[in-house]
């Protein structure tokens, strides 16, 4: 269903295809735009054109074991990475036009007070280790051992620490403020389930110049949300737009990020995702496509754990990754040891050594 009240993601998150379809066919959210806010149009916006005839498939067809659980949800799934596989629409430059480091980025990682030792302990050891320079987290609340670690690159956003629309906006606002503050080249979000490669990250955006308009993701969906948008009292306009999922991370240039200024500094990225009732992913989209008329780049090298994640290949080159469950089972990357999937459930772990083989505690390479 979407996620506009409970969640973070302007996106499809229940395993059950057939109450998603249902659900999406009966939410129609009028979006009203309040006074003051010139800048945003009255927007309607309705996901009817995301309950294709396929998402009615019940989830479970087969014994309830392993893979065959998931068929179901993965074969909705195939059709959302055929979405993002395949060059970008408007085609990445041939080579790299502009020579980046990893100190170029800025990493926002949203969290939560719950995640702390649950998930981004896990972050901490692995990838964040690598990159604590450019890695920004941002959560509700104080944590001696975290501050300890991370000093002035833990921020408490002193928003509330409830999974809904406005404090998960609430933290993107202040990842915008706090990038802009930064000086950095390039924006990139991720959530706290995510594995960032930042070698691969940092080859993709030396791709693109950071002083030009560049908004890079995976959408979760196989189609643009379909909003009418009342200019006035008489005229509407019906506006689709892309958006990348808040889950796979996204990134966004310097460039773009100062043209969304109006509808998303100080404060403004809260009411602005307000006025239009959708998460802060979403907003993302709304501001990028809808209002700056720029288009998102698609990506598969992003990952959620909304796609089947044992089908991703050549872990190297991933930009992220991510794990999750789906009825009971995992949805986690495929890849042999070292660790096992008891040791290292996520495999976050092992994929950490396979990049980073001198990691002190990873196997010496003889074992791998
Ligand atoms: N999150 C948050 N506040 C909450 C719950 C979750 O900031 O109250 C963050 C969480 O840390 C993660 C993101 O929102 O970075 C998405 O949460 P989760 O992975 O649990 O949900 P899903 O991927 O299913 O949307
Ligand atoms: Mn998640």
């Amino acid at each position: 269903m979407w996620k506009t009240a409970g969640g973070s993601k302007c996106t499809f998150t229940s395993p059950r295809p057939g109450a998603v379809a249902a659900t999406c066919l009966l939410v129609t959210v009028m979006l009203v735009v309040a006074v003051g806010h010139p800048s945003i149009p009255v927007l309607d916006v309705s996901p009817l054109s995301l309950g294709a005839a396929g998402d009615k498939e019940p989830l479970t067809t087969g014994t309830g074991s392993g893979g065959k659980v998931f068929s179901a949800y993965f074969r909705k799934l195939a059709r959302e990475r055929r979405a993002v596989s395949g060059p970008p629409p408007g085609g990445a430059p041939p080579g790299p036009v502009e020579h980046l480091s990893p100190a170029d980025l800025f990493i926002a990682v949203k969290t939560t007070g719950k995640y702390h030792r649950q998930r981004l302990d896990l972050l901490l050891e692995t990838w964040i280790s690598r990159n604590m320079q450019q890695t920004y987290v941002f959560t509700d609340g104080e944590d001696e051992k975290l501050r300890k670690r991370m000093g002035t690159h833990l921020i408490n956003t002193n928003c509330s620490a409830t999974h809904n629309r406005q404090a998960l906006s609430c933290k993107m606002a202040q990842e915008y403020d706090t990038f802009i503050d930064s000086g950095k080249k390039w924006f990139c979000h991720v959530d706290d389930d995510n594995y960032v490669n930042v070698g691969s990250l940092v080859k993709l955006l030396s791709h693109y110049s950071h002083t030009h308009d560049v908004y890079i993701g995976r959408p979760s969906l196989e189609r643009p949300i379909e909003a009418t948008e009342r200019l006035g009292t008489a005229h509407t306009r019906q506006v689709r737009f892309w958006f990348a999922t808040g889950g796979a991370g996204f990134c966004l240039s310097r460039g773009l990020a100062l043209k969304m200024h109006p509808w998303a500094s100080d404060g403004t990225f809260m009411a602005t995702a307000e006025h239009i009732r959708l998460p802060d992913d979403c907003t993302v989209g709304y501001i990028v496509e809808a209002l700056l008329g720029v288009g998102l780049i698609r990506s598969a090298l992003f990952h959620s754990h909304l796609e089947n994640l044992g089908l991703v290949s050549d872990i190297h080159n991933q930009v992220t990754l991510s794990y999750g469950t789906v009825e009971n089972s995992r949805n986690t990357v495929n890849l042999r040891g070292p660790f096992s999937t008891s040791e290292d459930p996520t495999r976050f772990r092992s994929v950490h050594c396979l990049l980073y083989p001198d990691t002190p505690w990873c196997p010496s390479l003889q074992r791998l």
